[in-house]
């Protein structure tokens, strides 16, 4: 049954749901393939992971150079196993991505 006094009840509520839509595109969507916001595990610096130079090194797979203290994941002792690395989703792919290591989800 349809009540029209709460079906327009629910439009104001929709309406004014519109207020927090700056609060929500403030917040970084983590499906926001455009950008991926990662903290750097050295120095804790939040930067795009997809806009972050790939470093040198280029086994087991190079990583990326955090831009605040320019160290790569090459050194870190958890780089190396394969267990921690998982398929790159089509986002990351596209970004050169073949794997991905679990730091960088
Ligand atoms: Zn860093
Ligand atoms: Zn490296």
């Amino acid at each position: 049954m349809i009540d029209p006094a709460a079906t327009f009840q629910r439009k104001l509520f929709l309406d004014s749901g519109s207020e927090h839509d700056l609060e929500r595109t403030a917040r970084r969507s983590e499906e926001d393939e455009d950008g991926h916001a990662i903290g750097c595990i050295y120095c804790r610096s939040v930067f795009d992971l997809f806009l972050a130079p790939w470093c040198e090194h280029s086994l087991p797979h190079p990583s990326k150079v955090c831009p605040k203290c320019e160290r790569c994941l090459c050194a870190h002792p958890m780089y190396g196993q394969l267990d921690l690395w998982k398929e790159a989703p089509a986002a990351f792919r596209r970004h050169g991505f073949l794997k991905l290591f679990v730091l960088y989800f």
